[in-house]
C-alpha cells in the first residue's frame, strides 16, 4: 500500500514538471541541476587547470563553470554569452594572471568589465606569491612568462591561494576546505619530490625539452631540465623561418633523442623540425589545458603525472 502511494505521489509530481516545463526538452534536467547547485558557492574559472584545483578543494560544496574548453588555447579567447552570464552570476571568479587572460588581447579584464566584478572581492589571481619568470625573445624581460602551475611547487601555492578564498567566502565551511586543500597539496608534493629525484638520471648531451611553444621555463627550472621552443608565447601558433632555423641548430648541437608536441597547438612546425633533424616526436603533452573529461590527464595531477613520466621517458631514451 506505501508503495503504491509513493508511486502514486511520484507520477503525479512527474507529471506536473512535465507539465510546467511545457514538453521542452531539457526543460526538467535545468531544473534539477539548478537545484543541485543550490546552496553552492558559483565559481567561474577561466580555464580547466584552475577549476580543477578548485574542484578538488570545494569538492560538493561548490559549483563550478570554466570558461576555456578543454583543448583550447587560453591566450587568446573570445568569451561566450553564457561565460557572460556565468561570469556575473559568480560568488567567485578565479583567474592565471601573469600574462595569460590578462595577456595579447586580455580577454580577462574586458570580461570582468562586462559583468562588473571587482578585482580581490569577486575575482581572485591563483599565482599570487609565484616568483614570476619572464619572457625573453623580445631580448627584454618585461613580460611574465604565464606557465606557472607547470611547476607543481607553484600548482601548490595556486591550491592554497584558492583554498583562503573559498574560506573567505564561506567560513562556515573553512574546515572542510582547510581537509582537502592539505590532502590534495600533500599528494601533489610527493609526486614533485619524487620527480625532482627522478630527473637527476638524464644524461646531460640529451637533456634538452623540445616543444612549439616556450611553455616550460618554470618546469625547467623544478626539474632541472633545459628547455628549447620554436616560439615563445602561443599568441603565436607558427614558427617562422628564422625560429625555425635557429631550434634546428640548438637540437644538432645536442644529442637530444626526443622532441615533444602541446595538446593545444597546431603539430605543424614541430612536425617539420622532426622531419629536418630526424629526431622523432616522442609524445604529446600539456601546457595549457587539460585533457577531455574521461581521457588520460584530465585533472591537473593526472596532466602533471602525464608530463613528467613522458618528458623523462623520451629524454632517457
Ligand atoms: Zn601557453
Amino acid at each position: 500500500m506505501k508503495k503504491f502511494k509513493v508511486l502514486l505521489i511520484s507520477l503525479i509530481s512527474a507529471l506536473a514538471v512535465f507539465t510546467l516545463a511545457g514538453c521542452a526538452q531539457g526543460g526538467s534536467s535545468k531544473a534539477d541541476s539548478k537545484k543541485e547547485d543550490e546552496g553552492k558557492l558559483k565559481i567561474v574559472a577561466t580555464n580547466s587547470i584552475l577549476a580543477d584545483m578548485a574542484e578538488q578543494v570545494g569538492k560538493d560544496k561548490v559549483s563550478i563553470h570554466s570558461i576555456v574548453p578543454r583543448g583550447t588555447d587560453p591566450h587568446e579567447f573570445e568569451p561566450l554569452p553564457e561565460d557572460i552570464a556565468k561570469a556575473t552570476d559568480a560568488d567567485i571568479i578565479f583567474y592565471n594572471g601573469l600574462n595569460l587572460e590578462t595577456g595579447g588581447d586580455g580577454w580577462f579584464m574586458k570580461l570582468m568589465k562586462t559583468s562588473k566584478k571587482e578585482e580581490g572581492k569577486d575575482y581572485f589571481v591563483t599565482s599570487k606569491d609565484v616568483k614570476p619568470m619572464y619572457l625573453t625573445s623580445k631580448g627584454q624581460e618585461s613580460e611574465q612568462d604565464p606557465h606557472a602551475w607547470l611547476s607543481l611547487a607553484n600548482g601548490i601555492i595556486y591550491v592554497n591561494n584558492i583554498k583562503d578564498v573559498l574560506v573567505e567566502k564561506d567560513p562556515e565551511n573553512k574546515e572542510f576546505y582547510e581537509k582537502n586543500a592539505k590532502e590534495y597539496t600533500n599528494e601533489l608534493q610527493a609526486l614533485h619530490d619524487k620527480n625532482v629525484e627522478r630527473y637527476k638520471d638524464i644524461p646531460e648531451d640529451k637533456n634538452l625539452l623540445v616543444t612549439s611553444e616556450g611553455a616550460f621555463k618554470y618546469y625547467s627550472e623544478a626539474y632541472g631540465t633545459k628547455a628549447a621552443y620554436i616560439w615563445e608565447i602561443n599568441t603565436e601558433s607558427q614558427g617562422t623561418p628564422e625560429q625555425m632555423s635557429q631550434i634546428i641548430d640548438e637540437i644538432k648541437e645536442t644529442k637530444v633523442p626526443a622532441l615533444f608536441v602541446e595538446q593545444s597547438v597546431d603539430p605543424r612546425s614541430m612536425e617539420s623540425v622532426s622531419r629536418e633533424t630526424k629526431i622523432p616526436i616522442f609524445d604529446t603533452i600539456f601546457t595549457d589545458s587539460l585533457a577531455k573529461e574521461g581521457e588520460t590527464g584530465d585533472t591537473y595531477i593526472t596532466m602533471m603525472t602525464w608530463n613528467l613520466d613522458k618528458i623523462h621517458e623520451g629524454l632517457t631514451k
